[in-house]
């Protein structure tokens, strides 16, 4: 039948064409059950039983765009922030000495932050701590990914969020499909990895399409693909449109894995939000990547990109990381952590 027909070819590293991959999104009960599994021995026999815990810093909430899905779009009525330097760093400081190895740096589209602003952060993190840094400021000019690659950024998170022109121009008002493809092209020849992904469920998004994202990320040659369910937020043009769905939005990580085998899955922030065993069920569909929210907790409620935001705490990451049996990074210091007014519910 056509599911062992797909095995087969998984295991002879022949590429899944559109119709499969439609195939496999499609996938109900037993099948539903084999995807996952099959998923989770690709996770382990590629990346091993390791979790990596990346930390976010969404620094600053202003936006000059105003894409229909988001909660921080530019004509949302809410209170905007932005971190200072200083403030930032010290931030970082304390992902650095609890042992985080990876800051991804987020914010709306911020013209405050200028190039000189951003060298000036990236220097100071890249001198004090030499940790690994995620940019993910939206599209910026070809010469500043070259310019922030030099000073030292891994990787530039930049998500085409669906691969259909004809949906991305839809939710987009300000943006262009060649123009996002086109930037995505730019941040891997400055030299940094690309970051991409999308948001499952969002309106009038056909299986189709998601099929296409999935094959997009797999012909950029992305490195960490972060997929999540589209959540609808207050105060958008999309508040009243229902959410993704759980279910979609794990076979999509299970098929990205089995299609970008040697990639980074986060477990989204999305779908813990959508259902609190969510981040869970990922990690056991294929996601080997954490993000824990680094933002100051008296500006977090700010940063509501959509509706109800869980933030994933620490505490949360742990336990996640607990029941899907993986080990913990050792670099984790519980006792540490405690200090930092992280509350931690399970110890391993
Ligand atoms: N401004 C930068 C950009 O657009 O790339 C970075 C910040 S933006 C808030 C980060 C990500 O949030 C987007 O790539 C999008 O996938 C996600 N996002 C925004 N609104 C969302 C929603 N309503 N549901 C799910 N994800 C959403
Ligand atoms: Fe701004 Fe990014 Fe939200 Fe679009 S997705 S409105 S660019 S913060």
């Amino acid at each position: 039948d056509t599911l062992k027909d797909i095995v087969k070819k998984v295991e002879a590293n022949i590429e899944l064409n559109k119709e499969e991959i439609k195939y496999l999104l499609e996938v109900e009960n037993e099948e539903y059950d084999a995807l996952i599994r099959m998923a989770d021995i690709i996770r382990k026999e590629c990346i091993g039983d390791r979790i990596e815990i990346r930390a976010a810093i969404e620094f600053s909430n202003y936006c000059r765009k105003n894409c229909n899905y988001c909660g921080v779009r530019r004509d949302n009525k809410i209170k905007r922030y932005r971190m200072t330097e200083e403030e930032i760093i010290d931030e970082v400081e304390k992902l650095y000495k609890v042992g985080i190895k990876t800051v991804i740096l987020q914010s709306g589209e911020d013209p405050y932050y200028t190039t000189d602003r951003m060298l000036s952060i990236i220097k100071e993190i890249k001198q004090k701590f030499r940790m690994g840094i995620t940019l993910s400021i939206g599209e910026r000019e070809e010469e500043e990914y070259r310019l922030f690659s030099d000073a030292g950024v891994n990787n530039y998170l930049l998500k085409i969020e669906t691969a259909s022109r004809r949906l991305f121009e839809l939710i987009h008002p300000d943006d262009d499909y060649d123009i996002r493809v086109k930037h995505t092209r730019l941040i891997k020849e400055a030299g940094m990895r690309a970051a991409s992904g999308g948001m499952i469920g969002l309106p009038t998004q056909t299986i189709d399409e998601i099929a296409e994202d999935i094959i997009f990320q797999r012909d950029f040659g992305i490195h960490m693909i972060g997929f999540g369910p589209f959540l609808p937020a207050k105060g958008t043009p999309y508040e009243n449109c229902k959410p993704g769905d759980l279910k979609l939005s794990l076979k999509v990580v299970a098929v990205t894995r089995i299609v970008c085998q040697h990639v980074f899955l986060p477990a989204t922030t999305a779908i813990a939000t959508l259902h609190p065993d969510g981040q869970t069920l990922a990690l056991k569909a294929g996601a080997n990547t954490i993000m824990l929210i680094s933002t100051p907790p008296s500006l977090r409620d700010n940063y509501q990109i959509y509706s109800n935001k869980n933030m994933v705490d620490l505490s949360f990451a742990i336990k996640s990381t607990r029941d899907a049996k993986r080990k913990l990074p050792k670099y984790l210091n519980y006792d540490y952590l405690k200090e930092l007014g992280y509350e931690i519910e399970d110890e391993l």
